[in-house]
């Protein structure tokens, strides 16, 4: 079987780099609209769950030494109010088997990259879909010379370009984007006074800061705040004073760490990335079991537990596992990957939903984040980061 696999994010470079070393009979190209893996600086920081590391380890995946080498580990979950008052301060070991990793997001990319580069053409944009003489797919790239290639039929195309993914809309049209009313900012910052060691959240009403340590001196905060409507984060909330008046407590004085969060927001407002958060329909395979989807492209997940990057390796592992066991057609390979994945995405997806409870407009903070350290959210936690097929 020929597999291409549009995008080497997290996802892609995973799925690759495990059919590539685990099943030589597969003839496995990737392709990424990326230059080449070494000049991607791109991205601030991210978590990665309790799962995607046991999920790892269980695949026997050399990748999970050099992520570890290259992180911190993620211990805790502190949940607390902008004016300093804790809600919950959770021991990870509590509802995990292990701890999850605190990682900047191009170390994460450049341990996956390096794994996959041997079967990966850079600089390949997807911009459009044929088929040859025998209904094979032929993916059509263009580089960034603006030049359109082609890079031979496939029996399967992977579907790992992202939330924004030109496959899917090529095969399954726009995805429909549902807007909870959240907006959000990140910013990776390098700065030795980091007050803040794990992951920890603040709330003032239903806005949030989050921030935790990350290696060599590097921090990731984000912020996020009531936003009404669809379409990008308007520029008038785009300045200090406005973002100031979303996080600062309404009587009394925020917290050390929170000062500090705030200090290196209005001191880096030009750099940050802004985002709205949206939810997508989740499709695990298009064009007659053809095309298969995975991380991103198939499902986006809620901000609050860190299961995007995550539920990308459980899917890429999961995909490959399946690929890499001499399937009789590509349709096998979605039908057994969708029986496979189909409940755990869904469970994911619900539970992260329910976690970001606290940051949809009117909900209330103090009791939705004391519920985080009670059943039943807690037994569902477990579930979540060790129910790892
Ligand atoms: C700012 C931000 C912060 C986040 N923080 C966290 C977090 O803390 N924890 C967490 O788990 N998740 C987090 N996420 C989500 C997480 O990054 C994604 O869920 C994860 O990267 C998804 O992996 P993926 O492989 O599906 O897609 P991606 O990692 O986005 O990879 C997509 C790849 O496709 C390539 N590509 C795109 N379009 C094309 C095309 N037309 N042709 C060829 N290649 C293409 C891209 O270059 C990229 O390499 C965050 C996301 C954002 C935006």
């Amino acid at each position: 079987m020929r597999i291409g696999v549009i995008g080497t994010g997290v996802a892609g470079s995973l799925f690759a780099a495990t059919l590539m070393r685990n099943s030589p009979a597969v003839s496995i190209h990737a392709f990424d609209r990326i230059a080449d893996n070494g000049r991607d600086e791109a991205g601030t920081g991210l978590n990665i769950g309790p799962n995607a590391v046991k999920a790892l380890r269980r695949g026997g995946c050399r990748e999970l030494q050099e992520l570890v080498t290259v992180s911190l580990p993620w211990r805790r979950w502190l949940i607390a109010l902008t004016d300093g008052t804790k809600l919950i301060d959770l021991d990870l070991s509590d509802v995990a088997e292990e701890p999850g990793l605190r990682i900047r997001w191009s170390h994460l990319y450049h341990v996956l990259r390096s794994a996959s580069a041997a079967c990966t053409h850079y600089d390949r944009s997807l911009e459009a879909l044929e088929q040859d003489a025998e209904g094979r797919l032929v993916p059509v790239f263009r580089t960034s010379a603006g030049e359109l290639i082609r890079e031979g039929s496939f029996d399967l195309l992977v579907a790992a370009d992202g939330r924004y993914s030109r496959l899917r809309e090529v095969v399954d049209g726009p995805p429909r984007a549902v807007y909870p009313g959240i907006g959000t900012w990140r910013l990776l910052v390098r700065d030795s006074q980091c007050p803040i060691d794990d992951y920890g959240q603040y709330f003032c009403g239903n806005a949030r800061l989050l921030s935790f340590r990350l290696p060599g001196d590097y921090a990731y905060i984000a912020g996020s705040f009531p936003l009404a409507g669809s379409g990008s984060v308007p520029r008038y909330l785009k300045t200090p004073q406005a973002q100031r008046r979303f996080f600062e407590p309404r009587s009394g004085s925020a917290s050390p760490a929170v000062k500090w969060m705030l200090n290196l927001m209005d001191r880096h407002m030009d750099s940050m990335n802004w985002a709205r958060t949206q939810e997508i329909e989740t499709v695990h395979h298009a064009l007659d079991r053809r095309v298969l989807l995975l991380g991103d492209a198939a499902h986006a997940m809620y901000q609050t537990l860190g299961q995007g990057a995550t539920q990308a390796i459980e899917d890429a592992l999961a995909a490959a596992h399946i690929a890499g066991n001499a399937p009789a057609s590509q349709d096998q390979v979605c039908t057994a990957y969708e029986a496979k994945r189909r409940d755990r995405i869904a469970f994911a997806k619900r539970l992260t939903r329910e976690a970001t409870d606290t940051l949809m407009p009117g909900a209330d903070v103090i009791a939705g984040s004391l519920a985080k350290a009670r059943e039943p959210f807690l037994s569902n936690l477990r579930q979540l980061y060790a129910d790892v097929a």
